[in-house]
């Protein structure tokens, strides 16, 4: 079995429904509410394992009830939480999402995310050992980012970093991840001089940009190579590319050969698209199996 260490935010998105959004001052009456599990860490490790792999979460919660679901769905789905410590001073964290007019705003507020510091980072690395991937992306501190990154290269476990939402990195920080994985957008804000061609040679084997539907891009040192996604009837891309990184953790992690790791990964990510929601569409590995063959 994949062992797969997840380093990444957890939250609870509140999503209301409105015919239209209220204007500043205003108030408007809704149409409904839900509440659903997100934050990109708790989604890929939520992907990862449902795709087979064992997973630990390391991050962090509020005291609070949103705290309580987010531990709760880690364990409905078999994800570790050995790692994943309540702050007491801090709510947990949440986006608030409002649908109107055929389009989201979204307020995003990390609170207990913030949290995933490199001190707990380094109380949390004991973890890091059995692991044969760690995978980690941006909505939590810069400088754990970086951190993770040298405990990586330290310990020689390969560092899968999906480098959303976007900010640019450091040499040092791209030459400590293993794997680079942006969409077209986010590999735009880390390589601004860059065509997206260049981009790719420069970083044979490491740099794979998932372009949607198109499919994914990556460079094998002798050319550049377009791996196709799946033709589907596509509902909703919400969290497409955290099923993504979380089914390409896990083919590597399995040691697949890199061209098969991305067609698994895509195959995985088209299913999610499926279905409605984040985690909502993301496959269990009979799935993804069943339509590879
Ligand atoms: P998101 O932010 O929507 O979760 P993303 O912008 O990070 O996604 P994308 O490149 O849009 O990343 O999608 C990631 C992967 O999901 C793609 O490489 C592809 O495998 C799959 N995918 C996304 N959209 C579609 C689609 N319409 N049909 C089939 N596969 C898709």
């Amino acid at each position: 079995m994949a062992k797969i260490i997840v380093v990444g935010s957890s939250s609870v998105d509140l999503v209301v429904t409105a015919a239209r959004r209220p204007g500043a001052g205003e108030t408007v009456l809704g149409e409904g509410f839900v509440t659903v599990p997100g934050g990109k860490g708790a989604n890929q490790a939520v992907a990862a394992a449902r795709l087979g792999a064992e997973v630990t979460m390391i991050g962090r919660v509020g005291d609070d009830l949103y705290g309580q679901e987010i531990l709760n769905n880690f364990k409905r789905n078999k994800v570790s939480i050995e790692y994943v410590e309540p702050v007491t001073h801090l709510a947990s964290g949440t986006a608030h999402i409002v649908l109107a007019e055929g389009d989201n705003s979204i307020v995003v507020v990390p609170a207990a995310n913030n949290e995933v510091t490199p001190a707990y980072l380094a109380k949390s690395k004991d973890a890091f050992r059995e692991a044969d991937i760690l995978l980690i992306q941006q909505e939590i501190p810069e400088d754990t980012v970086a951190y993770v990154g040298e405990l990586c290269r330290e310990m020689q476990l390969p560092l899968l970093l999906n480098p959303a939402p976007a900010r640019p990195l450091t040499e040092e920080m791209i030459a400590n991840a293993t794997y680079l994985t942006p969409n077209e957008h986010e590999a735009k804000v880390l390589f601004p001089g860059l065509s997206l061609s260049e981009a790719l040679r420069r970083y044979p084997n490491k740099l794979f940009i998932t372009e949607g539907s198109r499919g994914v891009r990556f460079f094998d040192g002798e050319q550049e190579v377009l791996v196709p996604s799946y033709k589907v009837d596509a509902v909703d891309t919400t969290g497409a590319g955290d099923t993504f990184n979380a089914a390409f953790a896990v083919a590597l992690a399995e040691g697949k050969p890199i061209r098969e790791c991305v067609r698994f990964a895509n195959r995985a990510a088209s299913l999610s698209v499926t279905k409605f929601g984040a985690q909502g569409g993301m496959p269990i590995r009979r799935e993804v199996e069943e339509q590879m063959q």
